[in-house]
């Protein structure tokens, strides 16, 4: 495995890799853009440098762009980039089946704590979120993560201030999310790190 920033390249080979460097050029991501099918987009496929879901930027950053038809080629000709891109759909399938059964059961104290711990995972302890960004991506409204937020405040889990969230006690944080954390970062593992694709 390589220490490439996306999920899906950091599976392939420097071999691979290195064939592939010639057609990836790094592109700006904003906040909240929407690109589409992340590999799917016409005529670029996209892979993140940090936070999205499946069409929507959650933490401003980079990607590495390929044209789609160079990808294809790609694909075709590389089996372990096929792999790789087969098992983060089964990740991305995974994650969407598990999102359903934690909106209908757990509160949004839960899932914010969820939430805001996987982007801590993925880009730290300092995260630049609107409330209403984050409203949208536990699909929620503005005044339930506002609610949820000062409640958060007020224990010492976060401080939030100017549209940029500081988690200040992971461990108070991990015991308030419901359990669908540890399940998602689980089927992550899974889906990213299986020896073979069946
Ligand atoms: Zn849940």
């Amino acid at each position: 495995m390589s220490q490439h920033p996306n999920a899906v390249l950091a599976l392939m080979s420097n071999d691979v890799l290195a064939r592939m460097q010639p057609h990836l050029d790094v592109v700006p991501l904003e906040s909240g853009a929407v690109l589409g099918e992340p590999f799917r987009r016409i005529p670029h496929a996209y892979f993140p440098h940090s936070a999205m879901n499946r069409v929507t930027v959650q933490i401003r950053g980079e990607a590495s762009g390929i044209s789609l038809a160079q990808f294809a080629a790609l694909m075709l000709e590389i089996s372990e980039l096929r792999k790789g891109v087969i098992r983060f759909e089964q990740y991305l399938f995974a994650q969407a089946q598990q999102t359903g059964a934690c909106n209908a059961h757990h509160t949004v104290s839960q899932k914010l704590c969820k939430w805001l711990l996987r982007m801590h995972d993925l880009t730290g302890p300092v995260l630049p979120l609107t409330q209403e960004f984050i409203a949208y991506m536990i699909g929620v409204r503005r005044t339930s993560v506002s609610d949820a937020a000062k409640t958060l405040q007020a224990d010492g889990l976060i401080d939030y201030h100017r549209g940029t969230i500081r988690v200040l006690n992971k461990t108070k944080m991990e015991s308030q999310a419901c359990e669908c954390a540890d399940d998602l970062r689980n089927q992550y593992r899974d889906a990213m790190l299986a020896e073979e694709v069946a």
